[in-house]
């Protein structure tokens, strides 16, 4: 027996036999050429380029014909990849200045977006880089003259694992043949791994060296709760593997069936419970685990890893089937929130010393009116089939609101001038995220129809906590009682101006945490689609009542650890009394 660790990046356990799919790196020779193969070399990655791109080109045909046009959103980012200049000329600058051959430039120019994209601090945009690594191994597989392996069809249940599993290969697996994936690339927000999710299969990734270590047909334990792989289990691995998964099924089972009852507490307070998505196939497991809708779109992915930017009609188009796909039900679209060094590739990197403090969202949007009134438009187009309302990131004050609106009127004007279809009263929100938008939220709450906290964004601003810094992961505390404090202060800021309060943080999928948040009044609540149920079980055993009484007792206390320990004890006294 062996076990491997990974990252936890899509739930559930399987057990199966593993089938490894030779995705492994193409072996490179590098090898020195003369000046005159020059032109010889960078004709080969040319041709080379244009033959992947031909193959995605029908790759995208028969994926259309299979699963709709609505799927076809990853191989446009890797088409976009391949078209980037800043690709091609890289590689053909190493061409000539190293004298290398065309194989070996290429997998330099990889090795330096490796390196540039893992200085990036946002996890989330540091895994962008496994799209360009993705098409870089399709280029030099092309070049080497071996075909992509396809996953296999129709073998019967089996466990894939591969160095890479792209999203356009599990949109062409059968999932009932497929019990699991195991890779060696990838984490939490990789585009794989969304679509695991979204497809409610097991995943663990970030396994270093399986596919080169085990060997087709070795029995494995996927625990895509844990991270781990077991290979060879022991009997009592297996039986205590088992346990664990018959547990969790059936306990996923059991709170599928309430997925259609409301989000209601026992006293009759009904609060919404929406989803976090970023593509239009999380728009189903959302609906499927009872969202009234989604509470956050993170609209980022289709700005990343290209040489321009989206123009309108290809946001509208993506945009819509994200509408498509939770209709009738409500759909709240954020701009875009990226940092100016992370867009367009990730490829230039504009040097700034705090990215977090930088030129990122909201302030990037108003820094290029010209593309954010497209984004607008985009999503002023979308309101007119069905509900639909816009939220701004990352607000610090006053102008920028402002600022957006007058750029939203005038996307509206150009509408209307046009004879184009909106939701002239769409509603518009902002982002709590910064602890200056805290303190002004009476302000700010005047200006707008509704609020969102990010409390992800919202812990690290306000405890100084690097989100992404693993080392600081003690300190960045939900129950700390600042964010406390500025969670009700929120709250209060919003009632008194007679607007919602929505939570789409992290925060808001811990069940812990939901009798403060709805004791502290928060109208809404938006999660990834795997929380709905459970953050819903607990709303249904509370009562508005009880929770506003264990709310106002957190702040009694004046450390997280004892606003954790005072809660902990609380759910355990209703538990207990309930049993009673
Ligand atoms: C947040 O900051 O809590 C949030 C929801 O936004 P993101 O995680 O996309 O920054
Ligand atoms: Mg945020």
């Amino acid at each position: 027996m062996r076990i491997f660790s990974g990252i936890a990046a899509s739930p559930g356990i399987a057990m199966g036999r593993l089938r490894i799919i030779d995705r492994s790196r193409t072996v490179v020779t590098e090898y020195p050429i003369n000046s005159d193969s020059v032109c010889h070399e960078t004709s080969r990655l040319a041709q080379a380029i244009e033959d992947t791109r031909a193959e995605l080109e029908s790759l995208k045909c028969s994926l259309a014909e299979k699963s709709g046009e609505d799927h076809l959103f990853f191989i446009e980012t890797h088409l976009m990849i391949l078209e980037d200049e800043r690709l091609v000329s890289e590689a053909t600058e190493i061409i000539r200045s190293c004298l290398i051959n065309a194989e070996g430039a290429l997998r330099r120019t990889l090795h330096r977006y490796r390196e540039t994209f893992a200085k990036i601090d946002d996890p989330y945009l540091r895994e962008r880089f496994s799209d360009i690594e993705t098409v870089i191994e399709r280029v030099l597989r092309s070049m080497s003259g071996e075909a992509v392996e396809p996953l296999p069809q129709q073998e019967g249940k089996i466990i894939i694992s591969a160095n890479d599993i792209t999203p356009s290969d599990l949109l062409q697996i059968n999932r009932n043949d497929v019990l699991a994936i195991v890779t060696e690339i990838g984490g939490q927000t990789s585009h794989t791994a969304i679509l695991a999710r979204a497809l409610d299969l097991p995943a663990v990734m970030g396994v270093d060296g399986i596919t080169d270590l085990l060997l087709d047909g070795v029995a494995v334990i996927v625990d895509g709760l844990s991270g781990s792989v077991i290979v060879n289990p022991d009997q009592e691995t297996f039986q205590s593997s088992l346990r664990r998964k018959q547990h969790y099924e059936y306990v996923e089972y059991e709170l599928l069936k309430t997925a259609h009852l409301p989000a209601v507490t026992l006293d009759g307070h009904s609060m919404y419970l929406r989803g976090n998505v970023e593509i239009p196939e999380e728009g189903a497991s959302v609906l499927g685990h009872g969202g009234s809708g989604v509470g956050l779109y993170r609209t980022e992915i289709l700005f990343m890893n290209r040489a321009s930017m989206p123009d309108e009609e290809e946001q509208l188009v993506l945009y819509r089937s994200m509408q498509q796909a939770i209709a009738p039900h409500l759909l709240t679209i954020r701009t875009l929130d990226a940092g100016g060094d992370k867009l367009l590739g990730g490829m230039d990197q504009t040097g700034e010393a705090n990215p977090a403090l930088g030129v990122r969202a909201i302030r990037l949007s108003l820094s290029m009116p010209d593309e954010f009134k497209k984004q607008l438009r985009a999503i002023l187009r979308v309101s007119a089939d069905g509900p639909v309302r816009i939220l701004f990131p990352m607000i610090s004050g006053m102008e920028e609101v402002r600022t957006a609106k007058t750029l939203l009127e005038e996307a509206k004007r150009e509408l209307t001038s046009s004879g184009i279809k909106f939701d002239s009263k769409i509603q518009v929100g902002v982002m709590i995220e910064i602890p200056a938008a805290v303190t002004l939220a009476d302000l700010l709450a005047r200006e707008v129809d509704y609020f969102s906290v990010g409390t992800n964004d919202l812990i690290q601003y306000t405890l100084a906590i690097d989100r992404s810094n693993e080392q600081l992961s003690h300190l960045y505390q939900p129950l700390h009682p600042a964010v406390l404090r500025s969670l009700r202060r929120i709250i209060q800021a919003a009632h008194g101006a007679g607007i919602p309060a929505c939570l789409c943080g992290e925060m808001a999928g811990d069940p812990l945490y939901l009798p403060v948040l709805l004791g502290l009044g928060y109208d809404e609540l938006s999660m990834g689609a795997g929380s709905l149920l459970r953050v819903k079980q607990i709303l249904r055993r509370c009562t508005l009542k009880r929770a506003a009484r264990i709310a106002e007792g957190c702040f009694a206390f004046s450390t997280a650890a004892e606003v954790e320990m005072y809660l902990k004890s609380q759910i355990t006294l209703d538990v207990a009394e309930s049993i009673d």
